[in-house]
């Protein structure tokens, strides 16, 4: 079972979304676990305080290097692996960080809240920095169900089909070709001829060709990359799996 430790302020947020379609089916089947701990356990003072504010001045609060450091003991007491902060300082969430971290037996998220966490109990424990993107959410909650969700829908059965993790964008440094399904004439709009010519070579070549100029028009740092790893003979164009 591939297991997620969460640490935050507001457990209750959990499962949420992640209780829903194969994700949640994924988690009742326990090919996943999830244990929230809170943040606000490990307060010592009779107001439960776990943030104060930044030395040196500024705005906002801080969480308080004690309390995270007695939580990380707590939850890591039996297992070690990963421990991962969510935040916006961090290297890019990507598909391919997704794939590694799946193959991890356990990963620790941490969900900051307020301007975020003292940096020595970030150093103390090794924590990596992981941001989902250019911009500014109010917690880690939200990033950490992004980054969980991502992971658990590459587990071994949790997508009905496994071929559909191995097609999608991303994968070959492609995006996904355009998709669709029936009915085939919908007012008066016509699915590509290709596709219902049952010419399997055809209709790969055709999405290929497809998710080529996609890639090309939209992300050009994905392109560079497509082109290099063509060049060594490394990607295929996704659908040659087809
Ligand atoms: N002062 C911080 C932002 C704090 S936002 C800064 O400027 O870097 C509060 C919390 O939300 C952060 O501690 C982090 O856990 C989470 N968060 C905000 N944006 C995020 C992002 N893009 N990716 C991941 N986590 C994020």
């Amino acid at each position: 079972m591939w297991k997620v430790n969460v640490l935050t302020l507001f457990p209750e947020m959990f499962p949420g979304p992640l209780g829903y379609s194969v994700i949640g089916r994924g988690l009742e089947e326990k090919i996943w676990g999830l244990n929230t701990v809170n943040i606000r356990d490990f307060a010592t003072d009779k107001h439960q305080t776990v943030d104060d504010t930044p030395c040196g001045g500024g705005v906002g609060m801080l969480l308080r290097p004690d309390i995270i450091d007695s939580a990380l003991k707590h939850t890591l007491d039996d297992t070690k692996g990963k421990i991962i902060y969510l935040s916006p300082r961090g290297e890019q969430f990507t598909h391919k960080m997704a794939h590694e971290l799946c193959n991890e037996d356990n990963i620790t998220l941490l969900c900051g809240r307020f301007e975020g966490i003292d940096q020595r109990v970030l150093d103390k424990w090794g924590v990596i920095e992981v941001s989902i993107g250019d911009f500014i959410l109010a917690g880690g909650e939200i990033a950490a169900m992004a980054l969980i969700e991502s992971c658990v829908r590459l587990l071994p059965g949790v997508l009905g089909d496994p071929q559909s993790t191995e097609i999608e964008s991303f994968s070959h440094n492609l995006l996904e070709y355009p998709q669709y399904t029936k009915p085939v004439n919908w007012d008066g709009n016509l699915v590509p001829e290709v596709l219902l010519s049952g010419h399997h070579k055809k209709i790969s070549s055709w999405r290929l060709m497809k998710a080529e100029e996609i890639t090309a028009q939209r992300r050009p740092d994905l392109w560079q990359k497509y082109l290099v790893e063509k060049g060594k003979g490394l990607s295929h164009g996704h659908n040659e799996k087809d």
